[in-house]
């Protein structure tokens, strides 16, 4: 695992980077270690905890609605790779994005009307919003927090971060 978890001042996280990077901000006082693991590493002429989660000393201000970029990957995790409609759970490659109201009938590609659906539900669903196709969503669709993007960003996440990245309870959406 090379990539750290960066936390705002405020401990959300805020983005991920390489361990280079981390170290650079770390030399430069701008960051400081939130959790190490066991190793040390060489930098310069000095030895350092090998970061996991580093913590900015200073407080960058985030956008509110700092996007989560909408891509089919990013669907992809958001939906946990599970059809919204039949609940399979078809490799990556196979997924759809489907748009709960279709765009003939004026759905944006928009966080909140776009689903993970697998290609024997999208072409059974067609142009049809779910009432009319009689396919339920098992959850409806929403906007990532801004935590996603670390998520989204790395598949494998260390164990270390979880409890800087586990969703918030009620799972408020920004
Ligand atoms: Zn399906």
């Amino acid at each position: 695992m090379s990539a750290v978890l960066v936390l705002n001042a405020t401990y959300e996280p805020l983005s991920v980077v390489s361990l280079r990077r981390a170290i650079v901000l770390l030399l430069k006082d701008k960051a400081e270690v939130i959790e190490a693991a066991q190793s040390r590493i060489r930098a310069e002429s000095m030895s350092l905890p090998m970061p996991l989660v580093i913590r900015l000393v200073y407080f960058v201000r985030v956008p509110h609605r700092a996007g989560v970029p909408l891509t089919r990957r990013a669907v992809f995790v958001r939906d946990d790779g599970v059809c919204q409609y039949c609940g399979a759970r078809p490799p990556r490659a196979e997924m759809t994005v489907d748009h709960v109201l279709p765009r003939v009938k004026g759905g944006i590609t928009d966080w909140e009307n776009v689903v993970c659906a697998c290609q024997r539900c999208n072409t059974r669903k067609g142009s049809r919003t779910p009432e009319e196709a009689n396919m339920p969503l098992r959850r409806p669709p929403f906007r990532p927090q801004y935590c996603a993007v670390v998520l989204l960003s790395h598949v494998s996440v260390h164990e270390s971060w979880t409890k800087y990245i586990e969703p918030v309870p009620g799972g408020s959406i920004a």
